[in-house]
């Protein structure tokens, strides 16, 4: 392995996504390692808060039907370019809410306990949000989380075995419901077996891919699932509390949503203002109220950048910057006690560096005094995400370099090894 700044050098010139850097707000003196957490502001995001802005301010109500981006049908166009992305037919995605409220729509109407098929199956390692969904849905259904809700153990505490998965798919399983990639370890399931396994068994089975979309492409109509849903503040780069976004498969469309409310309405009949809800026949019928807009302007800009970099180069570039940083731990850092907990193989791990280490959480400290922002996680994780669109292979050489010095010179004993409130 070649660990010169030159070589990082040459990595840049080759790379053809660097020119995308440019159109990103990076603060002087930083290394950003945390895009897995909250992608940075591109000037092409900021541009499109400022015209939706603009909008309102020219318009005010017309904004709705007139300007360049009528509110009224933004939601679904930018669900259509949001498909690119995650593998979906335009009718099959939506612009709307946020991870966790999505979850709620989705399990309150795929979650359909009937008979003996009563619980739901899911993994002991998914994001807390995730997990307190679900079991309020099945207290809202009359049912025990206790005695209802299973998680599938971890054999290591980083990842979770697909066969593990498999054998927890007993016929008294309703629905499934998995992260993408975890986001502690940052590996990748694999959703078609799992989709394939669920399937032959008759179990409904969603995906939260709130750690895989914008970094990893996916192909949710092609591989059946029922439906999944994600946040666009990370790796989609769509601001702090950004909309997020949901897929329904196609087959499902037409049926009523869990939470239903009026933008769910079927457009042309949204304003009839009839007490009988009629649904779209798209996923827009799982939108509940208005949409947030100055919430989703962000994403108008941000999408023109996926959509000029394709998220297969975007997926290509990830795996490279990710492979070559943990080229350079395991050079240059041998001997320091770090152990990488991502998976190795390019097809099962997604955008983040897993590191983990004993003084996680003092080594974050110092790697923040020195620049580099990096995203720790209790216990013992330090995520770093280098990402296509604005990370550079010298910016990762760097970032490998202080940590190497931090280690080196013991910098990080000045610091409690514990975590902020926000860690
Ligand atoms: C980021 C994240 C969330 C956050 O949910 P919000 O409703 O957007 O606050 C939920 N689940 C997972 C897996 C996440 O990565």
């Amino acid at each position: 392995m070649d660990t010169s700044k030159e070589y990082a050098e040459e990595l840049d010139r080759q790379d053809p996504l660097s020119h995308f850097r440019n159109e990103f707000y990076i603060q002087e003196g930083t290394l950003y390692m945390d895009g897995n957490s909250l992608g940075l502001l591109s000037k092409r995001a900021e541009k499109s808060v400022f015209r939706i802005l603009d909008s309102w301010k020219q318009l005010g109500i017309d904004g709705w039907s007139k300007g360049e981006h009528p509110w009224y049908y933004l939601s679904e166009q930018l669900g259509e370019q949001v498909a690119g992305l995650i593998g979906g037919e335009d009718d099959e995605v939506i612009v709307t809410g946020s991870t966790t409220v999505n979850l709620h729509q989705l399990a309150s109407t795929f979650y359909q306990p009937k008979g003996n098929r009563t619980k739901i199956l899911a993994d002991e390692l998914n994001f807390p949000s995730d997990i307190y969904a679900l079991k309020s849905q099945l207290e809202l259904k009359g049912y025990n989380p206790e005695d209802h809700f299973i998680q599938v153990t971890s054999r290591d505490g980083r990842e979770i075995k697909e066969e593990d998965i498999i054998e927890a798919m007993t016929e008294d399983v309703a629905l499934i419901v998995l992260p993408t990639v975890l986001y502690r370890s940052g590996q990748l399931l694999d959703i078609k077996r799992l989709t394939d396994e669920a399937h032959k068994r008759g179990i409904l089975i969603g995906f939260d891919g709130c750690h895989s979309v914008g970094v990893v492409p996916h192909h949710f109509h092609e591989w059946d699932v029922d439906f999944a849903y994600w946040c666009h503040y990370k790796y989609v780069n769509s601001g702090p509390g950004g909309v997020g976004g949901l897929f329904v498969h196609e087959r499902h469309l037409g049926q009523k949503p869990g939470l239903s409310g009026w933008f769910g309405s079927d457009k042309e009949k949204q304003f009839d203002m009839n007490h009988s809800f009629e649904p779209a026949q798209t996923a827009g019928a799982f939108q509940i109220g208005t949409p947030h807009l100055l919430s989703v302007a962000p994403l108008i800009g941000s999408l023109e950048l996926f959509h000029e970099a394709g998220i297969e180069q975007i997926r290509e570039k990830s795996l490279t910057s990710t492979k070559y940083m943990m080229d350079l731990l395991q050079s240059k850092l041998e001997g320091y006690e770090f152990t990488i907990g991502n998976p190795m193989e390019d097809e099962r791990r997604g955008g983040h560096v897993c590191l983990e280490h004993k003084e996680a959480a003092r080594i974050c400290k110092a790697l923040k005094d020195k620049g580099v922002i990096p995203d720790f996680r209790s216990p013992n994780v330090i995520r770093l995400a280098p990402i296509a669109f604005y990370t550079s292979y010298v910016e990762v050489w760097e970032t490998i370099q202080i940590l190497e010095d931090i280690m080196e010179q013991k910098l990080y004993e000045k610091y409690e090894n514990k975590r902020g409130v926000i860690a």
